[in-house]
């Protein structure tokens, strides 16, 4: 009985400081925690640091990608040592420095979130437009140039060509931290600094990854191993410079399948576009995109199913 009367004791004192200490805003994505440790906030201060919030962190959570925590712990206290530091789901601010710079709340956030950012250009061209942040302060200039002019050249073409619904507006990040090639999602390629150093003609990055934003097919709308074809394969029509990085198709082999996906799946839809079905990439993007394609696609498309087709290529797969 005793045992129980103080647990409640305590629960009423947890729920009572939290009601007192934390505020939570919830905007777009985003969940704003702002845990006061000492006196009340004012509602103009509490605007203020809102208002800052929101208007600093959705940029750099868009350039630091999905996986970036979107719930954010705001912490003032008189008891932190610095002024403002701010990461991925954490901020801390001085109480002191904030009562005397309210103001100047939304220009040290940015400051403190985009450190590791060397460059962050915004250039547009006839509607369109790319923002280019590199963290990367070794990258080559050339190849910063060849990406941002392999975007502006080729993804208003693959838009006009296969969704002209796509957005106007990319963010390229060369980051150092991304160990793999690139990545593309919502609106953003994600390059790999290092890769890029070691394959600086590999341009045609862009034509591939851009593909994907085009692509825009949404969850479970086919198998990975066709969106991937699907890109490099308009690598291989579209590309500016394939030769120029020796990208090529590799020639058939029987230890491959259509499912090992990129350039082997690629070669395999340029054969069925050759032989059996003129525009079939064209008809699987459309169906991706509409979410009716289903393992029946191919009998509807070609007369065949995906293993017959797959088959005739083993046995002729000259294109
Ligand atoms: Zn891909």
């Amino acid at each position: 009985m005793k045992k129980s009367l103080l647990l409640i004791g305590m629960l009423g004192c947890i729920i009572n400081a939290s009601a007192q200490d934390l505020e939570t805003v919830k905007k777009d994505r985003y969940t704003l925690n702002i845990i006061n440790k000492n006196d009340q906030l004012k509602d103009d201060l509490k605007k203020d640091l809102t208002d800052a919030f929101f208007n600093a962190y959705p940029a750099f959570a868009r350039a630091d990608g999905y996986r970036t925590k979107r719930e954010v712990n705001m912490e003032i206290s008189n008891d932190y040592k610095g002024t403002v530091s701010a990461s991925a789901g954490t901020i801390q601010i001085n109480r002191k420095w904030l009562k005397k710079n309210p103001k100047h709340l939304e220009s040290v956030l940015q400051y403190q979130l985009s450190r590791n950012w060397v460059s962050a250009d915004t250039i547009k061209k006839d509607g369109y437009s790319l923002v280019f942040i590199s963290k990367d302060p070794n990258l080559d200039l050339n190849v910063k140039k060849n990406l941002i002019d392999t975007y502006f050249k080729i993804y208003p073409v693959l838009v006009a060509k296969f969704n002209d619904k796509s957005t106007r507006d990319v963010l390229f990040v060369v980051d150092t931290a991304y160990k793999a090639v690139a990545e593309a999602s919502g609106g953003r390629v994600l390059f790999s600094a290092g890769y890029m150093k070691a394959h600086p003609t590999d341009i045609d990055v862009v034509t591939h990854e851009t593909m994907h934003i085009v692509q825009g097919y949404g969850y479970s709308a086919g198998p990975v191993w066709l969106t991937e074809g699907i890109a490099d394969y308009v690598r291989f029509k579209y590309g500016v410079d394939n030769v120029g990085s020796k990208w090529s198709l590799p020639a058939f082999s029987d230890k491959q399948h259509y499912t090992n996906s990129y350039r082997i799946t690629a070669r395999f839809f340029e054969w069925i576009d050759k032989t059996q079905k003129a525009g079939i990439v064209d008809e699987l993007d459309k169906s991706l995109r509409a979410h009716t394609y289903n393992d029946g696609s191919w009998k509807a498309l070609t007369g065949k199913t995906i293993d017959e087709l797959w088959a005739a290529y083993a046995a002729n797969p000259v294109i």
